[in-house]
This record gives C-alpha cells, sequence and structure tokens, in this order.
C-alpha cells in the first residue's frame, strides 16, 4: 500500500519487547525500564496477526527488534509464526548479539534470514563501559554461532559517538576487507539517551578512510568498499542525509502501538483488533504517515519514547 506521499510500505519493523540484558548509555537508563505486567505486551498471537494484516496490505519484510529480541520468551513461535505467513518474503532479527551462542541455529531454524548485531565497540573495557554490563566475548561468540548456523549477509550495526569510538573507525573497516560483512556507521540520533554532544558526522568515516570506494545506495545506506575488500561499508544518516523521502517502513511496538514514523509522537493502538478492523487501522495509519522528520531543525526526536521502547 502507498502512503499519502505515494511512498510504498513493504517493510514492518516489529518490536517484541522493550526489556534488554544491556543498558548502552545512548539508549537505556542506568536502572533499565521497568518490567511491566505481562498483558500490557503483545501476546505471539497478536504479534503475528498484526504481520498477518500488515502482509496483507503489501508488507513483505519484517524486522523483529526491540527493547533486545533474544530476552523476549516464546520469540521462536514468533519467528515460527511470521516465517508461515503468506506474502512475507523476508524475516529479519536485530539484536545485541549476546544471546546468539544459544540462539543462532534455533533461530536459523525458525525462519530467520538475516541478523543485524550492534556492536559499537571492538575494544572489551569499553564495551563494558558502553554496555555498562555486558561482556564483549559473548557477542563475538554470537557472531560466530551465526556463521556456524548458516547466517549469510549479517550486517554489523556501530553507533558513531564522538570521544568513544572515533578512533576504531578503521578497525572496523578493516573487518569488511577480510571478511564478507556489512558494517553499517549509523548517526547517534537525539533520542532516548543520545545526546547532541556526543554526535559524529557520518563524514567522520570517509575522512578517516579516503580510500573507501563508493558502491551504491541500498535502502536507507550509502555503501562503500575498501578496494579488492570482501565485504562493504554502509553509512545510515538520519541527520546529515534525511532518508525520509525513501522511507518504505512502518513501526510496531511490543505494546501494540502503531508509529507510522520513528520521530513522530503520532501513534495508533492496534491491540483487540483483528481481521479485518485491524487491517482498517494499519491503512489509517500508513495513511497518515508524515512526510519526513524534524530533526536536524528541532535537535530532538518528536518520539516520545526511547528506542528500546520503540523498537531501533
Ligand atoms: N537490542 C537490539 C540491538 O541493540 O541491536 C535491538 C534494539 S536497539 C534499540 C536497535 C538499534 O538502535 C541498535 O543498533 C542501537 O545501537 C540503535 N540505537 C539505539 N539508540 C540509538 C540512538 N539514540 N541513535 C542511533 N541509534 C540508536
Ligand atoms: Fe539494549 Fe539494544 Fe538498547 Fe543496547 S541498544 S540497551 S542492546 S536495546
Amino acid at each position: 500500500m502507498k502512503d499519502a506521499c505515494a511512498r510504498e510500505i513493504t517493510y514492518l519493523r516489529l518490536s517484541v519487547t522493550d526489556l534488554c540484558d544491556l543498558r548502552c548509555r545512548y539508549c537505556m537508563p542506568p536502572q533499565g525500564v521497568p518490567k511491566r505486567p505481562h498483558d500490557e505486551i503483545c501476546s505471539v498471537e497478536e504479534l503475528v496477526e498484526i504481520v498477518r494484516q500488515a502482509a496483507a496490505l503489501g508488507v513483505r519484510k519484517v524486522r523483529l527488534t526491540g527493547g533486545e529480541p533474544l530476552v523476549r520468551r516464546g520469540i521462536l513461535d514468533i519467528c515460527r509464526g511470521i516465517a508461515a505467513l503468506e506474502g512475507v518474503e523476508e524475516i529479519c532479527l536485530t539484536t545485541n548479539g549476546t544471546a546468539l551462542s544459544r540462539l543462532a541455529l534455533p533461530l536459523r531454524e525458525a525462519g530467520v534470514d538475516r541478523l543485524n548485531v550492534s556492536l559499537d565497540t571492538l575494544r572489551p573495557d569499553r564495551f563494558a563501559h558502553m554496555t555498562r554490563v555486558g561482556r564483549l566475548e559473548d557477542v563475538l561468540s554470537g557472531l560466530k554461532a551465526a556463521r556456524t548456523a548458516g547466517f549469510t549477509g549479517t550486517k554489523l550495526n556501530v553507533v558513531l559517538m564522538k570521544g568513544f569510538n572515533e578512533d576504531e573507525i578503521p578497525d572496523f573497516v578493516n573487518l569488511t576487507w577480510r571478511e564478507p560483512l556489512e558494517v553499517r556507521f549509523i548517526e547517534l540520533m537525539p533520542i532516548g539517551e543520545g545526546t547532541r554532544e556526543e554526535f559524529l558526522p557520518s563524514s567522520a568515516v570517509l575522512e578517516a578512510c579516503p580510500e573507501l570506494e563508493a558502491v551504491d545506495v541500498s535502502g536507507v545506506a550509502r555503501r562503500y568498499r575498501v578496494p579488492g575488500g570482501r565485504g562493504l561499508v554502509g553509512l545510515i544518516e538520519p541527520l546529515s542525509r534525511c532518508f525520509c523521502s525513501g522511507c518504505d517502513r512502518i513501526r510496531v511496538t511490543a505494546d501494540g502501538r502503531l508509529k507510522p514514523c520513528l520521530h513522530s509522537e503520532q501513534e495508533l493502538p492496534l491491540r483487540g483488533l483483528s481481521g479485518l478492523a485491524l487491517r482498517q487501522a494499519l491503512q489509517e495509519g500508513i495513511a497518515a504517515k508524515p512526510p519526513r522528520h524534524h530533526l536536524a531543525e528541532t535537535g530532538r526526536s518528536g518520539a516520545g519514547r526511547t528506542m528500546n521502547q520503540i523498537g531501533g
């Protein structure tokens, strides 16, 4: 289905929980978020029904996210349920990777096609500091388990932060020379705990690695390659290069609210609806999708929620 700006909406980002086992400083408050009563969060069946109706409207790609999707009880049932739906062509999952050693193979068997793993530093001490509670080795062994389980095309999401990981840009870029990985540098957004002081523009990547040659534009990313390298380097630039005109996505939060735009406070409740009524609510939301966000002008997201509550 097309929105009012004639953008074809084919991509649903579905948050399955707002809880997480890490506390990344730019995303979550130190104490995490309070655990909500079970019945405030969509059940497995509700989530699958939302995707069924979205697929009937033309959604072809679904990304499971959170919070941390792998802490959600029933995550494998959610994946299996979505994989069985007509119209869904691709299931992706964004994860911090800490539970992949245990879950990579079951996820693959449950129908997940591709993974994005978030990793902002390759240094154990920095990782522990940034995530407050995490261990880098868990993510590295998770990445290995994903390869062994047969996942290909895995992407590494790296949020660029001034004074934190700018000196590691060449290390991340070098990974793409050796491995068929796509490293995606993402500009820090002024949402949740993310602040403008730590913002580092994506141009820092091209300055640090002038050897990078332009390849193409794929979805929201401008992509580059190290000459002769096996992988790719992507730049996702919500502030430096607004990509709203090509936006093809909608989001649904773990408590069942449709967010047509990440940075708008506009939300439509979906809980309690099913079948045609749910499809109509989704249609209304798509029709009301704002033309663009206003991050650059206002300096702050209008989302009214943190990233872990929306599904990054
Ligand atoms: N827990 C999973 C993970 O970390 O991959 C999925 C949810 S997380 C909210 C999704 C993505 O949003 C991660 O790559 C994270 O780095 C990114 N993110 C969170 N807060 C952000 C912010 N303020 N600006 C840019 N990216 C952010
Ligand atoms: Fe958790 Fe992901 Fe947020 Fe880090 S970015 S605190 S891993 S939800």
